[in-house]
């Protein structure tokens, strides 16, 4: 991102802030829930399969942009299987950038060729080392590697979410990072447990334990996109969630935070760091916000 695009960022933030303004700030589209797999921890993918129109999606990206959101995300179900009369997952996002968003992301499983350079990250699913990756994925991780390694930039961001199978592997993960041309950086999610897969979960000391080991590869220079800062709120629990400042649609719907705020006490054990670090900065916390500059003109 450009120095004025960061200005015009941190007077949107400050404003926010002060004058308490539960305004969203982050966007993202369900594009469809359809999808090539089917993850052990996943609750959303094929339940319509249906591939949500192009008129829809252009409105709804001019009624965020219209609300004053600049950060943009797609995602599905596996938004590369979006298509609507040719028009494809890259076109929205080179339509998004024309538009304004300052930031556009996309999150994928990543099973599909990586052309995507004018994304400013493709978060790309890596759930641990090889083995356990393909517990929890099915037989993708070659596949998906290979894709990274031939991606048409080096937007790449590895995407974990951590959960009680792939735990031991958060440092395998970044080690993979490191490794391979392409990956600009590395974002952890803990599992959030959905009805059906709390066993997935992990206990307040397993966070604690996982949360220490990030604090120290970020110490150590790895490329991770979290926040040092909201380890400690991310291991608690103890932000204030939902977090006002991120909204998703899908299909013309609208929800604050996450479609997962309808399920009875699933915030107070949400796993999305995004949710705490968004929550911590528009809630005034000064060194989170700090720490959010820093790492993010890193990365943006
Ligand atoms: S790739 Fe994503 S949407 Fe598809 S099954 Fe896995 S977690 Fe669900
Ligand atoms: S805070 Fe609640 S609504 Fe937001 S992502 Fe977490 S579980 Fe979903």
């Amino acid at each position: 991102m450009k120095k004025r695009e960061w200005m015009r960022l941190s007077y949107f933030g400050i404003t926010t802030v002060l004058f308490h303004r539960k305004v969203p700030v982050i966007g993202s589209i369900i594009l469809t829930d359809r999808c090539n797999l089917s993850c052990l921890h996943c609750a959303v993918n094929n339940i319509t399969s249906e591939l949500y129109p192009y008129t829809r999606i252009r409105a709804d990206m001019e009624g965020m942009y219209a609300d004053g959101i600049r950060f943009l995300l797609f995602y599905g179900g596996e938004p590369f299987l979006w298509t609507d009369d040719g028009i494809t997952l890259r076109e929205l996002v080179i339509e998004a950038k024309k538009m304004g968003f300052l930031v556009v992301n996309v999150v994928t499983n990543g099973t599909f060729p990586l052309d995507l350079p004018e994304a400013d990250l493709i978060m790309v699913s890596l759930d641990g080392s090889r083995d356990r990756h393909n517990m929890i994925r099915g037989d993708t991780y070659d596949c998906i590697i290979k894709n990274i390694e031939e991606a048409a930039a080096d937007n790449v961001c590895l995407y974990m979410a951590i959960n009680h199978i792939n735990q031991e592997d958060v440092e395998a993960v970044c080690e993979t990072a490191k490794k391979i041309r392409n990956v600009k950086c590395i974002s952890f999610n803990f599992h959030t447990p959905y009805p059906g897969t709390e066993y997935l979960g992990l206990s307040r000391k397993e966070k604690k334990d996982c949360c220490d080991r990030i604090a120290r590869l970020i110490r150590g220079g790895y490329p991770i996109l979290n926040l040092k800062s909201a380890l400690p709120y991310v291991m608690n629990n103890s932000a204030k969630l939902p977090c006002y400042q991120c909204i998703v649609v899908e299909n013309g719907s609208r929800w604050t935070c996450g479609r997962c705020k309808d399920i009875e006490g699933l915030c107070k054990e949400c796993g999305f760091f995004f949710a705490t670090e968004f929550s911590l900065v528009f809630s005034g916390n000064i060194k989170v916000t700090a720490d959010m500059f820093k790492t993010y003109s890193k990365y943006f």
